[in-house]
């Protein structure tokens, strides 16, 4: 087994993984930027390093701070959660380098995914279906040869892309050239690569994902999909597990396409393969996740497997003791809270927290790094919590869900508290019955969209 790992990250999923490794008796240093000096990650830790001032280009992601931060304490792992360097291959050529031990899948497979382009080409010819579009990035001329032929709408996409950035919806022909300059500048931006590839806009579509463990040696183990439809600004507000969306045999076609992908791609550790249901009902591959992602609690509560646990063991070079389908039972679903508000856009909403009360009882977990007092800092994302529920069946999940929002007290800062309230108690959702549209269809349903 590992005996002590960096956590190359903060907030919530610092916790997390923290936690995690003192259940399995392995030691956790903590790294933090100076606006985390007071954060629950750095307390929870047996070590923590500074590894910079507040800007995460300046810390959190300054890869050779995290790597002497590992070197220093003695490390032999690295965790790197979700976001900053957990998808940067290098990063991952750095760890290897040290003889550290990075907790996620190769540099090269994680290259190969994380252009969008290449990805949708390999699980192509996996056999995976992929959404239609360009098999490359695409100049202006030639994307408008290819939305002729796909017709419109169509979505421009950054090539590097990732948090719903450097994306444009395009409705028609004449809004097109308007769409790239500001789709590409704005991947430029975020990126530091403005390329663009074009893909057929589902409308209304599903966002469906399935989520695996794989140990490198053969073994791949699916744990069924995560329904994450409920979305702001093509980002994820609201998951759960089953879909509604599925038939079992839909379900099955999913996860054994994820099988055969982690196979075919070489795939090791934990991973998500985004689809879209379209409105024809069939999947498409969109892109593969190479790490842990914020929602995997939903997947955890309904097969009862650890996922931080698989991942670190497997890291480890544990062989997977169960492979195929993970047995599941029940209904959860994931409620994010975030710093944000609402009634603004979902603009960030940085500030000090006065009180956070989360709520208890059975079937409730709270993924979380908020204490009273906590300045949130405007330099990093707005996620405070994850309340995440879990009953026998949907309709006990979505009770509960209500009844865990209720007892929530957050106060100092605006937050999604009161939407996931709004939502829970809508007639589409309950229903389960919904798209990746869903918040802007509903905006007049929702009261905690509206100005006071
Ligand atoms: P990112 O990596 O930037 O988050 P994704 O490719 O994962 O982008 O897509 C994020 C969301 O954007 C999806 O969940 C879905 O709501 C929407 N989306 C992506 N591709 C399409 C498409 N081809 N048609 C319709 N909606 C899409």
């Amino acid at each position: 087994m590992l005996r002590r790992v960096l956590v190359a990250n903060r907030g919530e999923i610092a916790v997390r993984v923290i936690r995690a490794a003192h259940e399995l008796g392995i030691e956790a240093v903590a790294v933090y930027s100076t606006a985390d000096r007071d954060a629950m990650h750095v307390r929870i830790a047996d070590r923590a390093v500074c590894i910079g001032p507040p800007p995460a280009t300046d810390s959190y992601l300054n890869i050779p701070s995290v790597v002497a931060a590992a070197g220093t304490t003695g490390c032999d792992a690295v965790h790197p959660g979700y976001g900053f360097l957990a998808e940067n291959p290098a990063f991952v050529h750095a760890c290897e380098q040290s003889d550290l031990v990075f907790v996620g899948p190769g540099a090269d497979v994680m290259e190969r995914m994380g252009d969008k382009v290449r990805a949708k080409a390999e699980l192509a010819a996996a056999g995976v279906p992929v959404v239609p579009g360009t098999d490359r990035a695409t100049s202006l001329p030639e994307t408008a040869a290819v939305a002729d032929d796909l017709g419109y709408p169509i979505l421009l996409k950054a090539s590097a892309g990732g948090g719903g950035k450097g994306m444009r919806l395009v409705d028609g022909r004449a809004a097109l050239e308007g769409a790239f300059q500001m789709a590409s500048g704005e991947a430029l931006a975020a990126f530091g690569d403005g390329s663009l590839y074009v893909e057929k806009a589902l409308i209304p579509a599903r966002h469906v994902e399935v989520q695996v463990l794989t140990d490198g040696q053969g073994g791949v183990l699916t744990l069924g999909e995560r329904e994450c439809s409920i979305q702001r600004r093509h980002q994820k507000l609201i998951e759960e597990s089953p879909s509604p969306a599925l038939t079992p045999e839909r379900r099955e076609a999913m996860e054994a396409a994820a099988e055969r992908a982690c196979a075919a791609i070489g795939y090791r550790n934990a991973g998500t393969f985004e689809f879209l249901l379209g409105p024809d009902g069939e999947f498409y591959f969109i892109e593969l996740n190479a790490r842990l992602q914020v929602e995997h609690p939903v997947s955890e509560l309904v097969t009862g497997i650890d996922l931080v646990h698989g991942q670190l063991r497997v890291a480890a070079g544990e062989p997977l003791p169960v492979t195929g389908r993970a047995p599941r039972r029940g209904h959860a679903i994931e409620l994010r809270i975030n710093a944000e508000d609402p009634r603004r856009g979902f603009a960030p909403s940085p500030g000090q927290v006065e009180r956070f009360r989360p709520p208890l009882g059975p079937g409730v977990r709270v993924d979380t790094h908020v204490e009273d007092g906590l300045v949130v800092p405007p330099y990093y994302d707005s996620l405070l919590a994850k309340l995440i529920v879990w009953a026998e069946d949907r309709h006990g999940a979505i009770a509960r869900g209500r009844r865990a929002l209720a007892e929530l007290e957050v106060t100092g800062v605006p937050t999604t508290r009161e939407l996931a309230l709004d939502i829970l108690h809508s007639e589409q959702f309950v229903a389960g019955s919904y798209s990746t549209s869903f918040i802007e269809e509903a905006e007049h349903l929702l009261p905690a969209l509206r100005a006071r």
